[in-house]
C-alpha cells in the first residue's frame, strides 16, 4: 500500500461551534433526497444556494464567516438546524432493517452512480438506477457498500451549435467542492492500492460517498503513481477504445474487489450491475481459494451460488466482448494463479454460438452467477430467448428471473407534491410505500390541490428553460432562431409533451416528427394548442444519434412551428427532475423489444406526469388502460407507430386536456393523474425492487452461506 499526502483532503472551512453538524450534513447525500434538508441550505443563503447549483460544500467555501456567525444568533434559522440535525443522526442510528431478517452485507458494482449532479460520475439510465438502489439501501438498512468508478474528467457537458450538432466538452469533477472524501488508511494518508496482475502495475486511490447509511467506493486511477495512458484509465465512461475499456473493467472488477479487501468490508453477497465489472468474480474465486483454501472448483461453486448478475441489454450485440489476444496479454498470470488452463479460463466468457468471437462479459456474468435477472417482466423474458444457448449449456445453472426495476420515491417525487402526500396518505407512508392500498388515500388528492401543484412545476420549468436561453442569449449572443429552439417561446399553458431521453437510434428521438404536416395541424391547433419539449445527449461516438438530434433541433428552428418545439441543451439529473415534473405527458416510443426497462417515465407517472409509451420496458406491467395511453401494437413499425402518436393525440389526449370545468380545471385529466400516481408509485418504487432483491437474491444466498458455515465451522469450534 502506497499513501499520498492527505492534505487536500476535502475541507469544509471551519464553522461556528454551533454549527459544527453542518459539516456532517454537507458530507452526506441524505439531503439531497430530504426535503427538509434541502431547505435547511435555502435558509442559510438562498442566493448562494442558487448559484452554487444546489451544493451545500460549494455554498459553505463561499459563504463569509461574518455571515455564518449571524446565522448563529438567527432563531429561526437555528431550530430548523436543530432539527433536521436531530433527523439525520436518528436516521443514521437507526439499526432496523425493514425485513424480517438481516442478510449478509452486500457489495454492489456498477460502472457509474448517478446520486446528483455535484457528483458527476453517470452517464445516463444504468447510473442512475445504481444512485437509486444505494438510496434505498440506506433507507430500509440494508448492509450495503457501493464499488464504482471517479472519472475525473467523466462528464461531458452538451454543448448544441446553431447548425443542431452536438459539441462535447469534457468537464473535470472538482475534487474540492464535490461530496467525496479520501479513504484514509493507517498512516492517515489517502489509501492507494495496487491492482493485482496487471503488469506494468496499475494503482487505483479510493474515494468515498457517504449516501445516507451506505457508502460507496469510488477508484481513481489519476495519480502519479501511474503513467500517464494508465492515469486515464478511469477519465471517461465507457470509452470506446477496446483495449483501455478492459483495463478500466480490469480496475473495476478486479480493483475493486481488492479495495474491500483491503477495507476489511467484510461480505458476502457479490451483486454485478451490468457486465462490466464482471471480473470481480474471478478475483472472488481468487479469494476463495487463497483466502479460504478451497480447491478451485469448489472455490467456483461458491462464487456461484453467492452472486448476483443483472443485464440491461436485450441485444447480444450490444455486450462488450474481448479478443482473446488482448485477454492474453493481462490475464496470463492470472490464470495460472487460480490453477487454470487458458482455454479454461476463457471457457467462462465464450459465448457458443459464436465462439470465435473473444470474451463476452455477460456471459462472463450469466455463467458464474445462479442468481441472474433482466430489469423487467419483458426483458426477463427476451434476455432468457437471447441467452438459452447459455441457459441450456452444462454446468450453467438457474435462470435468468426478472427484478423490474423502481425509482427511488424522496427523489424523484417533488418537494411540494411530497409534503401534500405526508397530509394525505399520512405520517410514516415512506415506510409502506410500496403497499398499494395504502396509495387509494390519493384520492382524497383534491382536484384544485394537485391541479395547483403542477402548475407550479410547469411554469417552474418553463422559466428555468427561458432562464437557460437568456443567459446564452447574453452571454454568447445566440441567434433568434437557435434562441427559439431552446425553447425561449414555451407557454406553460399549452398542453406540453416531453422526450428526454439518449439521443440514440432505437430510442427513436424524432419519430413525433415522421409526418411534418400533420405534426403542425396538431401543434397549431389554434384552441388546443401543443408545444413538445426535447432533451437528451447522444453518446460522443453516436454519430447517427447526433444527426437525430440535429433533425430535431433543425425541426425547432422551422418558424412553421412558432417556437413550439424546443430542444434544451445538457439533459442531466437536474433537468430531469424539471422536466418529469414539469410537462403533461411522457413521451416513450422505443423499438420494441429495445428498451429493456426504462426509468425516466417511472419518475414522470408518480408525479402524476401522464405516460404515452410504446408496449416495451416496464409498460406492460404498469399501464392499465386509465393511467396513460399505448403506442402502436406489440412490435415497432415507424409510420403505423408515428400514425398511432397522432390518433392517439388528436382523439383522446388533447380534447381531454382541454376539456375544462367552469373553473378552468380539466378533472378528467386530473383523475389520470391521480390514477397514474395511484396505480403506479406503489409499484415501481425502488422499495419494491429491493425487498424483491431481498426474497428473490439477498436472502436465500444468506441462508446458504450461514449453512455453510454451520457445517464447516459447527458452532463453538470457530
Ligand atoms: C432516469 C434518468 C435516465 C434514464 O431514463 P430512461 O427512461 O431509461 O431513458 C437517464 N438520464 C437521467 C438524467 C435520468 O434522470
Amino acid at each position: 500500500m502506497i499513501s499520498q499526502d492527505p492534505s487536500a483532503n476535502i475541507a469544509i472551512p471551519e464553522l461556528p461551534e454551533e454549527l459544527s453538524g453542518l459539516a456532517d450534513l454537507a458530507l452526506n447525500l441524505w439531503w439531497t433526497w430530504n426535503p427538509k434538508g434541502k431547505n435547511l441550505f435555502r435558509l442559510l443563503n438562498s442566493y448562494l444556494w442558487k448559484e452554487s447549483g444546489h451544493n451545500p460544500i460549494e455554498m459553505l467555501k463561499k459563504m463569509p464567516k461574518e455571515e455564518l456567525e449571524r446565522a448563529c444568533k438567527n432563531e429561526h434559522f437555528m431550530r430548523e438546524f436543530h432539527y433536521v440535525l436531530a433527523l439525520f443522526q436518528t436516521y443514521m442510528k437507526d439499526k432496523t432493517v425493514y425485513s424480517e431478517e438481516e442478510p449478509l452485507p452486500i457489495a454492489y458494482f456498477c460502472a457509474e452512480f448517478g446520486l446528483h449532479h455535484s457528483v458527476p460520475i453517470y452517464s445516463g439510465g444504468l447510473g442512475f438506477l445504481a444512485g437509486d438502489i444505494l438510496k434505498e439501501s440506506s433507507d430500509l438498512g440494508l448492509p450495503m457498500v457501493g464499488v464504482g468508478f471517479m472519472y475525473p474528467q467523466g462528464y461531458v457537458r452538451q454543448i448544441i451549435g446553431s447548425d443542431g450538432w452536438q459539441n462535447g466538452s469534457n468537464e473535470t469533477i472538482d475534487k474540492d467542492v464535490a461530496p467525496i472524501e479520501r479513504v484514509l488508511d493507517g498512516d492517515g494518508k489517502q489509501m492507494i492500492l495496487q491492482v493485482p496482475f496487471i503488469d506494468p502495475p496499475v494503482y487505483v486511490a479510493v474515494w468515498k460517498i457517504n449516501v445516507g447509511r451506505v457508502t460507496l467506493y469510488l477508484l481513481d486511477t489519476d495519480i502519479e503513481q501511474n503513467d500517464p495512458w494508465d492515469r486515464q484509465i478511469s477519465s471517461h465512461l465507457y470509452t470506446p477504445d477496446m483495449n483501455q475499456r478492459l483495463r478500466q473493467q480490469i480496475v473495476l472488477g478486479i480493483g475493486g474487489y481488492r479495495v474491500l479487501e483491503a477495507l476489511g468490508v467484510e461480505y458476502s453477497i457479490l451483486h454485478l450491475n451490468e457486465g462490466h465489472p464482471a471480473f470481480a468474480l474471478f478475483e472472488r474465486v481468487r479469494y476463495f481459494m487463497e483466502k479460504e483454501g478451497l480447491s478451485l472448483e469448489e472455490a467456483v461453486a461458491g462464487v456461484r451460488k453467492t452472486s448476483v448478475f443483472t443485464t440491461h441489454t436485450p441485444l447480444q450485440a450490444a455486450t462488450d466482448v474481448y479478443g482473446f489476444d488482448m485477454m492474453s496479454n493481462y490475464f496470463s498470470d492470472y490464470w495460472q494463479r487460480l490453477g487454470m488452463t487458458k482455454e479454461q479460463f476463457m471457457e467462462f466468457g465464450i459465448n457458443p454460438d459464436v465462439s470465435d468471437a473473444g470474451f463476452n462479459m455477460t456471459v462472463l456474468g450469466l455463467k458464474m452467477c445462479i442468481h441472474k435477472n433482466g430489469v423487467s417482466q419483458k426483458h426477463g423474458e427476451v434476455t432468457r430467448e437471447i441467452w438459452k444457448n447459455i441457459l441450456h449449456d452444462e454446468g450453467v445453472q438457474g435462470t435468468i428471473e426478472a427484478v423490474t426495476n423502481g425509482v427511488h420515491l424522496p427523489t424523484w417525487l417533488g418537494d411540494e407534491l411530497f409534503e401534500a402526500l405526508d397530509q394525505t396518505l399520512g405520517e410514516g407512508w415512506l415506510q409502506v410505500q410500496d403497499v398499494p392500498q395504502l396509495w387509494e388515500r390519493v384520492a382524497e388528492l383534491d382536484d384544485k390541490t394537485l391541479w395547483n401543484l403542477h402548475y407550479t412545476y410547469k411554469v417552474r420549468m418553463v422559466n428555468f428553460i427561458r432562464e437557460r436561453v437568456r443567459r446564452k442569449w447574453s452571454d454568447e449572443g445566440i441567434d433568434p432562431l437557435v434562441a427559439m429552439a431552446e425553447g425561449v417561446m414555451l407557454d406553460p399553458d399549452v398542453l406540453t409533451i416531453g422526450f428526454a431521453r439518449r439521443m440514440t437510434s432505437y430510442k427513436r428521438p424524432d419519430l413525433i416528427l415522421h409526418d411534418l404536416d400533420r405534426l403542425e395541424k396538431i401543434i397549431n391547433n389554434f384552441a388546443q394548442p401543443v408545444q413538445i419539449i426535447f432533451a437528451g445527449k447522444a453518446h460522443p461516438a453516436d454519430n447517427p444519434g447526433k444527426k437525430i438530434l440535429q433533425h430535431i433541433f433543425k425541426t425547432a428552428q422551422d418558424p412553421r412551428f412558432r417556437g413550439r418545439i424546443a430542444f434544451v441543451e445538457d439533459y442531466g439529473e437536474g433537468v430531469a427532475k424539471y422536466l418529469v415534473r414539469g410537462v403533461d405527458v411522457w413521451l416513450n416510443n422505443p423499438k420494441i423489444p429495445m428498451e429493456a426497462c426504462g426509468t425516466s417515465g417511472m419518475k414522470a407517472a408518480i408525479n402524476g406526469t401522464l405516460h404515452f409509451s410504446a408496449l416495451d420496458g416496464w409498460w406492460p406491467e404498469g399501464y392499465n388502460g386509465k393511467n396513460g395511453w399505448v403506442i402502436g401494437g406489440e412490435s415497432s413499425d415507424d409510420a403505423a407507430d408515428a400514425a398511432s402518436i397522432y390518433d392517439t393525440l388528436e382523439q383522446k389526449i388533447v380534447p381531454l386536456y382541454y376539456n375544462v370545468t367552469e373553473e378552468g380545471i380539466p378533472a378528467e385529466w386530473i383523475a389520470m393523474m391521480r390514477e397514474s400516481i395511484r396505480s403506479i408509485a406503489p409499484h415501481f418504487s425502488a422499495r419494491r425492487m429491493m425487498k424483491e432483491y431481498l426474497q428473490k437474491f439477498y436472502l436465500p444466498i444468506s441462508h446458504t452461506v450461514t449453512a455453510y458455515r454451520n457445517k464447516v465451522h459447527p458452532e463453538g469450534t470457530s
